[in-house]
């Protein structure tokens, strides 16, 4: 195609191609408008029907919304046009005509399920508000990888289809490698560890998990993406400061770039990157406060693992991010290593946005007998993992790390009330396509 000027860049006095979808079409008698709309933005076409060919009026009168048209002409302004130029036709050419019946409707005048909206999720993504969501999360991974480089991490890619799971064996997806049993990876957890035995030292991943989860829920998918973080040389407050960093960096990038997107969905007022320090707070103190408020039928008591609703009052009471440490050994996994002076605690933390978990971390157990005794204490075979162990009997030195869901990060940034809506795809336990 002969070369296009997007809609935002038309300039009074240019003569131009654009070439995107037809968003509106009014009539109004002598005058009539459609409203083209491309990646970029939108544009009013002016057809003055005295002034035009009336092939040309015909053309553009009879196209369905939705269909992906080429204008050329030249750039007018008009202060009545919505964005204070207009297009004054000489060609249009229909390239993909829609059907008049559109499964959803992008201009968002008639609302949709969610369930229509994942089943036609291209025509989802017209609505800018929607759109919006994605390119937020484009610039979250884009400055997450940026801050990652900048703590010198390597950024490594990892297998999906494995051997063993990680976090037990209730959430695997099994599948069959070539007539053998396998598992979709829950989690890169065991090979970015394997890393930190070798010489890169830090490492991050970008990458999908998948877990068979229980139920559907609004802030489970059954694959998710999860940005992993590990580094050689530190300890869970090490890894902590880490995982402020990289939030916090990712709260930036989206502020300093993604107005646009934040004003589509109605953020651009209140959107802020967290200011304050995020506070650490024990489990012990955390159950100690989830009691306090009195929201619970129950009191919690030491080792019970933290419900929604827990999570939710304590979220409430902090206002902000925040990490809770030092958790109960026997509730965290077996690669977590054990706190030095009381193997009851462990080194585990996660950060708590308000509203849900974001992020699982904590220093991991690097010496072979310990990491073995975990195996057998949570009643895995440590036989099955031989690839991994063997691995700590020839130098791995003490290491910290931590795992945050990248829908979670997104849904919780805008506020979005089901995880959802923060990944295009979604898998959940009914869906499987698109
Ligand atoms: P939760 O208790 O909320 O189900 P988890 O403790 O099982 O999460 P971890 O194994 O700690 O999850 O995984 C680390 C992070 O990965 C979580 O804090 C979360 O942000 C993300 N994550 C884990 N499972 C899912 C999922 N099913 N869907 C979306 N994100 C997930
Ligand atoms: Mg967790």
């Amino acid at each position: 195609m002969e070369s296009r000027t997007h809609t935002a860049d038309a300039t009074p006095g240019d003569h131009v191609t654009v070439a995107g979808w037809v968003h509106e079409i009014r009539d109004l008698g002598g005058i009539a408008f459609l409203i083209v709309r491309d990646g970029s933005g939108k544009i009013q076409v002016k057809f003055e029907k005295d002034e035009r060919d009336d092939d040309l009026v015909e053309t553009a009168l009879d196209v369905q919304r939705e269909s992906v048209i080429k204008v050329i002409g030249d750039v007018e302004e008009e202060d009545r046009a919505p964005t204070g130029v207009e297009i004054v036709p000489e060609e249009v050419e229909v390239i993909s005509p829609a059907d008049p019946e559109l499964p959803l409707d992008p201009s968002g005048k008639v609302d949709a399920e969610l369930s229509t909206r994942l089943d036609n999720r291209t025509l989802d993504l017209r609505k800018e508000e929607v759109k919006a969501i994605f390119e937020i999360r484009a610039e979250m991974l884009r400055s997450v990888r940026e801050a990652f480089r900048s703590l010198d991490c390597t950024e490594i890619n990892t297998p999906k289809i494995v051997a063993t799971g990680t976090e037990g064996g209730t959430e695997l997806f099994p599948i069959t490698y070539f007539g053998r049993e396998a598992f979709m990876n829950q989690s890169p957890q065991l090979f970015k560890q394997l890393m930190i035995g070798s010489g890169l030292e830090r490492v991050f991943e970008i990458g999908p998990i998948f877990r068979a989860e229980e139920h559907n829920t609004p802030r489970h998918l059954n694959e998710a993406t999860s940005i992993d973080f590990e580094s050689a040389f530190i300890d869970e407050s090490g890894a902590m400061d880490a995982c402020e960093e990289i939030v916090r960096a990712a709260y930036e990038g989206v502020e300093a770039n993604c107005q646009k997107e934040l004003e589509a969905l109605g953020l651009a007022e209140e959107f802020a990157a967290p200011e304050e320090e995020f506070p650490r707070i024990s489990y012990e103190e955390a159950i100690e406060r989830i009691n306090a408020t009195g929201e619970l039928d129950e009191q919690l008591v030491w080792g019970d693992d933290l419900s929604t609703e827990a999570e939710r009052a304590l979220g409430e009471e902090v206002g902000q991010h925040y990490f809770i440490t030092e958790w109960p050994s026997e509730i965290k996994p077996f690669y977590i290593k054990d706190n030095d002076d009381d193997e009851q605690l462990s080194t585990g933390f996660d950060l708590m946005h308000p509203r849900l978990e974001l992020v699982s971390g904590g220093q991991r157990e690097h010496r072979y007998e310990h990491l073995i005794e975990g195996f057998e204490q949570q009643g895995l075979e440590p036989e099955a993992f031989e690839y991994y162990t063997k691995m700590f009997r020839y130098g791995m030195p003490p290491h910290a790390g931590w795992g945050l869901g990248a829908e979670r990060l997104v849904m919780t940034m805008l506020g979005l009330d089901n995880i959802r809506e923060a990944v295009i795809f979604p898998r959940d336990r009914q869906r499987l396509s698109p």
